[in-house]
């Protein structure tokens, strides 16, 4: 049996049909493409049972995942992320099934490890030497660390605001970095143009095919874990929308293996800052696609994204599950982020806490009811946003000082 099922490529808009053997960026209609796999053949020969016994890795999935062959898999330890209880925060909102998992543990501290490692070893297997991305930080670092490790080179681009964190990634890997002074947007423009002038591989957003297919595996790994079962409702902070996506494509890859019970789609939930919330507007209007939101800023700056390159299919997805999108302050995400560190002793970053803001309004809402299984998602660790934490009032001593509590 092959190592990965995959057998073509797909055009997400018109439908027309590519050779997965060859590196492709979008579509000629210009629609992002997605990755086929021969499921006929997984139905056969493939069983939940296996790969529970394989090792705890994103890659044990490797059917129904791009990569032809395992030497060509570029690693560091990624996927497998714990699926944690939040039982005082459940009881805090009257939920009796809430959980989180936590892509804070990823390798590069968040979950754009998984659309680096399967991007980076697919592009490595195709014979890629120069990639160049547009990025709000996290991908950039993941996608740089992934390159140097597959010996490739990577230019990156991101707003000069980005976590600073971020920005040493990238140069201490040995990309080539550029600071806007502006949003992901401009930064994606001038990457589009490099790509024509340098012939570097464009791995923006949903450009090229299987930065998604890592995305995906979040999606498995959820289904996985409550025994290939999907939970109720799944709430995802939303930039881009890939991850999104991503869930929502593996959920209807499993369902057509008949590997999820009963054949129920999780509802899911686009959560978005109220100062960017492009596709939150859009769901409220019943648009099929979002228009861009002019002066974007938020404190959650990965999903500070003003246009998603993929937002009909966040809509479509949202729409599909019976999900829903809503938006949460900047005020409401830092008091989450101090209550998962209080409460849980999560120390997540401010797109994690958006989870937990935007669940409050929807238990309060009645949308999410008492019993049902919640997952959240923290896609990143606090670590990389040590600014959004408060560290006044401490006491400083003098050596021979006595401790007071204060
Ligand atoms: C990129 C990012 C997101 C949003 O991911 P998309 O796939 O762009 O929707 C959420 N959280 C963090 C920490 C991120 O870095
Ligand atoms: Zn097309």
């Amino acid at each position: 049996m092959p190592y990965s099922y995959l057998s073509h490529l797909e055009c997400s808009k018109c439908g027309k049909v590519y050779d997965a053997n060859q590196p492709w960026n979008v579509c000629e209609c210009k629609g992002p493409l997605f990755a086929r796999y021969d499921l006929e053949l997984a139905v056969r020969h493939l069983r939940p049972e296996s790969v529970a016994r394989r090792p705890g890795s994103l890659w044990r999935y490797h059917e129904l995942l791009p990569v032809q062959k395992p030497d060509n898999i570029i690693s560091l330890g990624e996927g497998m992320t714990p699926m944690l209880p939040l039982s005082l925060l459940g009881d805090y909102l009257g939920l009796h099934n809430l959980f989180m998992k936590d892509e804070g543990l990823m390798p590069s501290g968040s979950f754009k490890a998984r659309g680096a490692a399967v991007g980076i070893s697919r592009a490595y297997e195709l014979g890629i030497k120069k990639i160049v991305m547009p990025t709000n930080g996290n991908a950039g670092a993941a996608w740089a660390l992934y390159a140097a490790r597959a010996g490739m080179k990577a230019y990156i681009v991101m707003p000069e605001d980005a976590p600073p964190i971020t920005k040493r990634e990238c140069t201490s890997s040995g990309a080539d970095l550029y600071l806007v002074r502006g949003l992901v947007s401009d930064a994606g423009r001038m990457t589009s143009a490099a790509v024509a002038d340098y012939g570097w591989f464009d791995t923006a957003t949903l450009r090229e095919p299987y930065r998604l297919e890592g995305k995906k595996t979040l999606g498995f790994e959820i289904a996985e874990y409550f025994a290939w079962d999907a939970p109720d409702v799944i709430v995802y902070p939303t930039g881009g929308g890939v991850g999104l996506i991503g869930i929502y494509k593996a959920m209807l890859e499993l369902r057509s293996l008949g590997w999820l019970e009963g054949g129920r789609l999780p509802r899911l939930v686009a959560v978005q800052a109220s100062g960017c919330a492009p596709i939150v507007k859009a769901y409220a209007e019943d648009k099929l696609v979002s228009d861009f939101w002019e002066n974007a800023e938020s404190v959650a700056f990965g999903i500070t994204v003003p246009k998603a390159f993929g937002d009909f299919l966040v809509l479509e997805a949202i729409r599909e599950t019976d999900g829903c999108a809503v938006s949460v302050s900047d005020e409401e995400i830092l008091l989450w982020q101090q209550r998962l560190a209080r409460e849980e002793g999560l120390f997540v970053s401010p797109e994690g806490a958006a989870t937990a803001a935007a669940t409050s309004q929807l238990v309060e809402s009645g949308w999410i009811r008492p019993q049902e299984r919640v997952v959240l998602l923290n896609t990143g660790s606090g670590l990389k946003y040590p600014h959004t934490f408060e560290a006044t009032d401490i006491p400083v001593l003098n050596p021979g000082d006595e401790l007071f509590v204060n």
